[in-house]
C-alpha cells in the first residue's frame, strides 16, 4: 500500500523527451511504496529549448532530486555547479540533486548499472580478463568506456557508424581506448571478453545492428543496453550463437537504485520484484 501524499512528502522524478514511456517511475514508486517511504517520483517533459529554465525553477528546493535522460543528459552536466568524478569521465549527467544553498550537483550512475547489470547476469564476467568492444560513441557509449576503464578494462575498443565519433569519444577518456569503424567490427570482436551494445539501433523494433557476432570468441558476454523489447535482434542473434547475454532491463535498474539512495536517503528495498513489474509494463 502506498503511504498517503502528506505536508511532508519528498518529491523526485525523471526529465526527458519525451518521456511517457519512462519506466523510471514505476521502479522509484515501487521502491518508496515497499520501504514506507513518504515520497513519489514523477516524470516531467521540459521543452528541449528550455530545460536551463526548468532546471532553475527547481533551486529553490522544490525537489529533491531529478534523473535526466535523452536529450538532457549533456546539458544537465554543462548547467550544474558541483560535478562528480564520473559525471566528468562521462561527460554527461544521469543524476542532479538540488542542494539546499540553490546549487546542483551532477553524478552519473550508468557507470554503476552497466557494472552491476554484468555482474548479476554474468556472474563469471571479470572487466580487467580483457579487450571488451562498445559499439556506439554518444552518451550512453561514453559513460560505458569510462565506466569499464574504471573496472580495469585492459582495451576498450570503440565501433561506431560515425568513426570521427569514436575517435573523440577515445581521445577524450585517454589511454586504454581505441576507435574503430562499424565495418571493420568483425575485426574488433576478435580476443574480446564482452561486446556491449550502447548504440540506440534495435530500438522498439527498429533493424538492429549488422555486426557479425560469430566473430566474437564462444565465451564473450553480448550485452544491449536497449531493453525495448528485452530481447532485441542483436540479443537473439547473440543467444542463436551460445553467447551469455546481459539485458538493458537489468542496467535501467541498477542505474536507478544509486539515484534513489540520493532522493530519499534509503537504499533501494529488495522486497519487491521491480524488474518483474517492468517486465509486466513492457509486455514480456
Ligand atoms: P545517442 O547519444 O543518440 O547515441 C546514439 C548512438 O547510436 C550513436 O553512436 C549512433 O551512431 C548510433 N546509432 C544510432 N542508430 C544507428 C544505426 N542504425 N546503425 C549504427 N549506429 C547507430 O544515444 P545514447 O544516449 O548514447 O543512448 C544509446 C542507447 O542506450 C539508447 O537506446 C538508450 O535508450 C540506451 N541507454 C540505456 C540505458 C539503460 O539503463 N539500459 C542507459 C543509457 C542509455 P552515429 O554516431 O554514427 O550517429
Amino acid at each position: 500500500m502506498k503511504p498517503p501524499i502528506t505536508g511532508k512528502t519528498l518529491v523526485a522524478g525523471v526529465a526527458g523527451q519525451p518521456i511517457a514511456h519512462s519506466l523510471s517511475p514505476l521502479i522509484h514508486n515501487a521502491w518508496l511504496a515497499a520501504a514506507g517511504i513518504d515520497g513519489v517520483y514523477v516524470a516531467f517533459a521540459p521543452d528541449a529549448d528550455r530545460f536551463e529554465v526548468f532546471i532553475d525553477g527547481l533551486r529553490g528546493g522544490a525537489v529533491r532530486g531529478l534523473n535526466v535522460t535523452i536529450p538532457f543528459k549533456e546539458v544537465a552536466l554543462s548547467i550544474a555547479d558541483i560535478v562528480s568524478e564520473r559525471a566528468q569521465k562521462a561527460a554527461a549527467a544521469n543524476l542532479l540533486t538540488f542542494e539546499p544553498d540553490g546549487r546542483v550537483t551532477a553524478d552519473n550512475t550508468d557507470g554503476v548499472g552497466l557494472l552491476g547489470a554484468l555482474a548479476a547476469q554474468a556472474p563469471g564476467f571479470e572487466p580487467s580478463a580483457g579487450p571488451i568492444a562498445v559499439l556506439g560513441a554518444g552518451g550512453a557509449a561514453r559513460g560505458a568506456v569510462a565506466a569499464l576503464l574504471s573496472a580495469g578494462a585492459p582495451q576498450v575498443r570503440i565501433i561506431n557508424r560515425t568513426l570521427a565519433k569514436a575517435e573523440a569519444v577515445a581521445g577524450a577518456v585517454g589511454d586504454g581506448a581505441v576507435a574503430c569503424p562499424l565495418n571493420a567490427a568483425g575485426d574488433a570482436f576478435a580476443g574480446v571478453t564482452a561486446v556491449i551494445n550502447a548504440t540506440s539501433a534495435g530500438l522498439s523494433g527498429q533493424a538492429g545492428l549488422d555486426v557479425p557476432l560469430e566473430a566474437t570468441p564462444e565465451t564473450a558476454v553480448v550485452m544491449d543496453m536497449v531493453y525495448k523489447p528485452l530481447e532485441t535482434a542483436f540479443l537473439a542473434e547473440a543467444k542463436r550463437l551460445g553467447r551469455p547475454t546481459v539485458d538493458g532491463l537489468e542496467m535501467l535498474i541498477r542505474q536507478a537504485a544509486p539515484s534513489f539512495e540520493a532522493f530519499y536517503g534509503a537504499v533501494a528495498p529488495t522486497n519487491v520484484d521491480v524488474r518483474a513489474l517492468a517486465l509486466e509494463a513492457l509486455g514480456q
